[in-house]
């Protein structure tokens, strides 16, 4: 079983975020707390026998609350966490104090993920990061003291900054810091947010995605997924989880999850949330809904997807770009060849099932 828990605090907004998170409402932080603990006991007392193999925090900003804050949850938590289970939790540079990491670490937080962004501080600045450069090579370097070996660097590119050379020097920070994983994002312009619409703060290139790639490869680091690379093998588990469709439980507002062909997504008002964490909106997933699901996911990661779940005319479509060799074929799946053309293949495969023959 797959758990994600949202913390919806940040210590400031970045200009261009669209997740739930918000920077004015840590007076409701002990609250919301509350009601996350009634939500996952109330879980728990309907699930009594629930092994979990995965539990991800994510934000908004988990380090931007106290440690102690968890300490209740994982008390509940923790008896049902399976021997090798993944335990990780998103962290900021300029919140995760010492002290903090020290704390989930000792609460059975195996894993680390922080929100860098970046090495170059005026690109920081333009994020509306509230960190430096510096700061990340401290809270990699207390992370590791406080006993996490198992650590992410999340980066953000294709921003106006991201030129070779802003990449080469991205990449060059990172490997100093020998993590094993690395998230890397293109900057998107959400709906909604200081950025949206804002072309010019973008420098999208296929060429400067694949120089990233290509560094990261000569860094140690193996893609599996359009926006993931691992070290030493340590691919975060929780999110191929996602990828191959497993069902997860979402807790805490903004949270969604899955379960046997529903979707179940919390409030998006953290008032609304803390007044009835129990209330959820479901949605039913149909087959389709899934089968799309499979398709588009797996083909921007390794995992690739089954023939059989395909039509007659999309597996001809799938067969044709086999012949092409953009997708290969193998033990009754298809793999993608290069994670960049992911959607295009993908509607490519279902063009005519989407257009609800
Ligand atoms: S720290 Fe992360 S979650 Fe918070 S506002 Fe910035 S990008 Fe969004």
């Amino acid at each position: 079983m797959h758990i994600y828990i949202h913390v919806p605090f940040c210590t400031s907004k970045c200009p261009y975020c669209a997740f739930g998170s918000f920077s004015d409402k840590f007076s409701l932080a002990k609250s919301y707390f509350r009601a996350l603990k009634l939500e996952v006991r109330d879980f728990l007392a309907k699930n009594p026998h629930a092994q979990i193999s995965t539990l991800f925090i994510g934000g908004g900003t988990p380090s931007a609350v106290d440690a102690g804050l968890y300490d209740e949850i994982f008390a509940l938590l923790a008896p049902h966490f399976t021997a090798k289970a993944e335990i990780s939790s998103e962290a900021n540079p300029n919140s995760a104090s010492p002290a903090w990491l020290r704390a989930m670490c000792e609460l059975g937080v195996n894993r680390i993920s922080f929100g860098a962004q970046s090495f170059n501080d005026a690109k920081l600045k333009f994020l509306g990061r509230a960190h430096s450069a510096a700061q990340i090579f401290l809270a990699v370097q207390n992370a590791k003291a406080a006993g996490f070996d198992n650590i992410n660097l999340d980066l953000i590119y294709a921003s106006k900054f991201d030129d070779k050379r802003n990449l080469k020097f991205e990449m060059d920070a990172l490997a100093r810091c020998e993590v094993p994983h690395l998230s890397a994002y293109a900057l998107s312009l959400e709906e909604n947010t200081p950025f949206f619409g804002r072309e010019s703060f973008k420098r999208e290139s296929v060429a400067l995605a694949k120089f990233l790639f290509a560094l990261a490869a000569d860094s140690g680091f193996r893609q599996y997924e359009i926006s993931n690379f691992a070290a030493r093998g340590l691919r975060c588990k929780h999110n191929l989880a996602y990828w191959r469709g497993e069902d997860y439980v979402g807790f805490g507002a903004f949270a969604v999850g899955t379960s046997a062909q529903m979707r179940l997504s919390s409030p998006k008002n953290l008032q609304d949330y803390i007044a009835d964490p129990l209330q959820k909106q479901r949605e039913a997933l149909s087959a389709q809904d899934k089968k799309l699901e499979r398709i588009f996911l797996g083909l921007r990661c390794v995992l690739g997807f089954e023939a059989q779940i395909l039509d007659a005319a999309e597996l001809s479509n799938a067969q044709l770009l086999v012949r092409e060799k953009k997708l290969k074929f193998a033990e009754g799946k298809f793999y993608n060849l290069n994670f960049l053309l992911a959607d295009e293949i993908a509607l490519f495969i279902t063009q005519e099932s989407r257009h609800g023959r």
